[in-house]
C-alpha cells in the first residue's frame, strides 16, 4: 500500500511538472529559408537540436525528389520520360502521387500537378511579391516587370495540361508528349510530413515548425499550454485574423492571393491557377486554411479549395474529413464546424 503511494506521488510530481521524470526539454530556434520559402523552428527535446537535421532534410526533399528543375530529381526523372512509356516511381513519392490523384479527381481538377506549363509562363516566380521576403532581396532592388500572356499562349501552354492524362499503375507512371509533373503547390506539405516522420523516430517532446504557408505542430510543450498557430489577415497581411490552439500532431496550409502576386492597372495577378482556363483564380477567395492530419493533404486541399470557392470548397474539405477557414473578399470568415472549436479570432474572447 505505501510503495504503491509512493509511486502514486512520484507520478503526479511529474504529470505537475508536465515533463515526464526525465530532465526537462530545452528549446531551440532556428529561422532559414530553404525550398525558396521561410522555414521557422521551435523545437523542445531533451536531445541535441534537430534544427539543422530538419533543415537538411527540406534540403533533400526539394533537391533529390520534388524539384522539376533540377535534373536527376525524382520528378525531373518522370518528366524526362513523358512520351516514352511508363517509369517505375520510388515507393514513398508514388504514395504521395496517389493522393494527389485523388485529390485531383475529387477537386474536379481544381488542383492539377500537371499545371506548370501554365505556371511557368505566368513567370510568377520572378515578379511577385513574396519572392523578396524568400530569397532575401533588398527592398528597393527590383524585381522583374510583370508581363500578362497572351490569351493565345496561355490556351497553348493549358492544351498539354490535366491530370486525367497522367496515367498510374503498380507504382509506374506514365505522361503523354509535352505533359510534365509540378509539386509546387505541395512540397510544403510534403515537407512538414517528413519531417514529423524525423521528429518522432528522434523522440522530440514538441515542436512548430513553419514551412511557408505549411505548419506542422508536433507533441506537446514543456508548459503543457496548447500551440497557438496564427492565421495572416488577408487584408492586412502583417497582422493576425485570428489563432488556431492545438494540442499534439497537426498539419495547417493556408493558400493566399496575398502571398505572390502583382498588380497590374487595379488588377491582382497571384500565384493560383485556375486549371479550367489558366488565368489566375477568381473564386471571390482570399485566403483557405486546411488543418487536417496530413501534411500534403492539407496543402493540395488549400489550393484546391481557394480555386473552388468557399461553397464547393468546404464540401471537399468536409469530403476528406479535414477543417476548413475561407476568408472571402470582403473579409468575411466561413468555417467547418470543427473549426469553429479551435479558431479564435483576434480581439474575440
Ligand atoms: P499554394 O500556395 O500551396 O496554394 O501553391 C501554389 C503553387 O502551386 C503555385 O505557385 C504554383 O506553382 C502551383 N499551382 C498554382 N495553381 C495550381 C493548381 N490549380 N493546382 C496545382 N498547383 C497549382
Ligand atoms: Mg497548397
Amino acid at each position: 500500500m505505501k510503495t504503491k503511494y509512493r509511486f502514486l506521488c512520484l507520478f503526479l510530481l511529474c504529470a505537475l511538472a508536465g515533463t515526464g521524470c526525465g530532465s526537462r526539454a530545452a528549446g531551440y530556434t532556428a529561422t532559414d529559408i530553404a525550398m525558396g520559402t521561410v522555414v521557422n523552428q521551435t523545437v523542445y527535446t531533451r536531445k541535441e537540436s534537430v534544427t539543422e537535421d530538419v533543415e537538411a532534410i527540406i534540403d533533400a526533399l526539394e533537391q533529390d525528389t520534388l524539384s522539376w528543375r533540377i535534373a536527376g530529381s525524382e520528378i525531373a526523372q518522370i518528366n524526362e520520360a513523358a512520351g516514352t512509356g511508363a517509369v517505375e516511381v520510388p515507393q514513398e513519392l508514388n504514395e504521395d502521387l496517389i493522393i494527389l490523384m485523388d485529390v485531383a479527381e475529387k477537386s474536379g481538377g481544381a488542383f492539377d500537378f500537371t499545371i506548370g506549363p501554365v505556371v511557368r509562363l505566368w513567370k510568377i516566380d520572378e515578379w511577385a511579391s513574396g519572392k523578396k521576403e524568400a530569397e532575401n532581396i533588398a527592398d528597393g532592388e527590383e524585381l522583374a516587370e510583370a508581363v500578362i500572356p497572351a490569351k493565345e499562349e496561355i490556351e497553348l501552354a493549358l492544351a498539354a495540361t490535366g491530370y486525367e492524362k497522367v496515367s498510374m499503375e503498380n507504382g509506374s507512371i506514365s505522361l503523354p508528349p509535352q505533359c510534365s509533373l509540378d509539386l509546387g503547390a505541395v512540397g510544403k506539405g510534403i515537407a512538414c510530413d517528413r519531417i514529423a516522420a524525423y521528429l518522432e523516430k528522434e523522440e522530440v517532446q514538441g515542436a512548430v515548425i513553419s514551412v511557408g504557408g505549411s505548419i506542422l505542430t508536433y507533441g506537446s510543450k514543456p508548459d503543457g499550454s496548447a500551440w497557438q498557430v496564427g492565421i495572416v489577415d488577408p487584408q492586412d497581411t502583417a497582422g493576425l485574423i485570428g489563432t488556431l490552439s492545438l494540442t499534439g500532431q497537426w498539419f495547417i496550409s493556408t493558400s493566399g492571393d496575398y502571398e505572390r502576386y502583382v498588380e497590374v492597372e487595379g488588377r491582382r495577378y497571384h500565384h493560383i491557377l485556375d486549371p479550367a482556363n489558366g488565368y489566375p483564380a477568381e473564386s471571390g477567395v482570399h485566403s483557405v486554411t486546411i488543418l487536417c492530419k496530413s501534411g500534403i493533404l492539407s496543402d493540395a486541399l488549400s489550393t484546391a479549395c481557394f480555386v473552388l470557392g468557399v461553397e464547393e470548397g468546404m464540401k471537399l474539405a468536409q469530403n476528406y474529413g479535414a477543417e476548413a477557414l475561407f476568408i472571402d473578399e470582403q473579409g468575411e470568415i466561413f468555417m467547418t464546424e470543427g473549426m469553429k472549436g479551435i479558431f479564435k479570432e483576434t480581439g474575440r474572447d
